[in-house]
């Protein structure tokens, strides 16, 4: 299965500005001055190998958007802005049409506030299932797409729209992949899914509060994961002291958890969009040394999620 983020900043989009861009062009300018950068053909290789991913790249700006692919199946986690780049990248393939699977962790608006952007939603004849396990996932895309909020109503856009309900520890079959939604501590709860194909098997955790003490029923749901989407938005000392009960995790709680359960892959998720990207792969490099010493052994691999970063398992 290959895996596809499309967004991953919690909470609101992150903003990039003119101030960002120049402080990652002074960078590079300066490192080619070390490195005697003079012909263009050294340019590629430099950038590749000489800078670092918050001067040569970026972690991008969109919510919370995954994408889960084996063959020609896809299935969508959470439709956040990101949701409008997948759409958009849809379009521009020729891929627009058909039918789309889309699972809703929590209908908090980081979550949903993609969706009246998809463009497939605006294609008749396209069939578009929304799932999730709360109640009110339905009430919530209408109410962000009333006239006070959005031009267009739901009920307007021409593809067929159908919310389907789904039911905590269940195992579904769809689209050629087993999913199971387990519960998260997170205000006004939110689920986490498991994804199974061909003997592999990738867990999406985002919003959900976790200390070291994670209830075995958690471990027992990400064990053996060939990855793991795991929310890490705060930093530990937030996680515990400043920020309890906020409803977000760690990277070292994502490290942990890990470990215990013999996860291969941890992609560190949902972002705290005011971490701009030098901050970011600080707290990659961090957690990867945190891997290191909690057990020199380990294999586990740790990656940061940014818009477009492909993960094969
Ligand atoms: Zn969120
Ligand atoms: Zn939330």
């Amino acid at each position: 299965m290959k895996t596809i983020i499309w967004g991953s900043r919690g909470s609101l989009p992150a903003s990039s500005n003119a101030r960002a861009q120049r402080k990652k062009i002074y960078a590079a300018i300066e490192t080619a001055v070390k490195f005697k950068i003079t012909k263009q053909s050294d340019i590629d290789n430099f950038i590749d190998e000489q800078l670092p991913f918050a001067v040569r790249g970026a972690y991008g700006v969109n919510t919370s958007c995954v994408e889960i692919r084996e063959d020609d199946a896809s299935l969508i986690f959470d439709a956040g802005t990101g949701l409008r780049d997948y759409g958009n990248a849809l379009m521009k393939n020729n891929a627009g049409t058909g039918e789309f699977n889309i699972f809703i962790s929590h209908p908090h608006w980081d979550h949903i506030q993609g969706f009246p952007f998809f463009l497939p939603a605006y294609i008749k004849g396209n069939k578009i299932n929304i799932y999730g396990c709360h109640e009110n996932i339905n009430q919530a895309f209408r109410n962000q797409q009333q006239p006070l909020h959005f031009p267009v109503a739901l009920e307007q856009m021409a593809a067929d729209i159908e919310f389907v309900k789904l039911s905590e520890g269940r195992e579904y079959d769809i689209a050629g992949f087993r999913i199971t939604a387990m519960e998260q501590n997170h205000p006004g709860k939110s689920y986490g899914y498991r994804i199974e194909r061909n003997g592999q098997k990738i867990v999406y955790s985002t919003d959900s509060e976790h200390t070291n003490e994670a209830p075995d029923a958690f471990l027992d749901f990400i064990r053996g994961a060939d990855l793991l989407i795991f929310d890490s938005q705060y930093s530990l000392s937030d996680a515990l002291y400043v920020k309890e009960n906020w409803g977000h995790s760690s990277n070292m709680t994502g490290v942990e958890l890990s470990l215990r359960a013999g996860v291969k892959k941890l992609c560190l998720f949902h972002t705290e969009p005011v971490d701009d990207d030098e901050k970011l792969d600080a707290i990659l490099l961090q957690t990867r040394k945190y891997v290191a010493l909690s057990d020199p052994s380990s294999r586990l691999q740790v990656d940061m999620a940014y818009e477009g970063l492909e993960i094969t398992v």
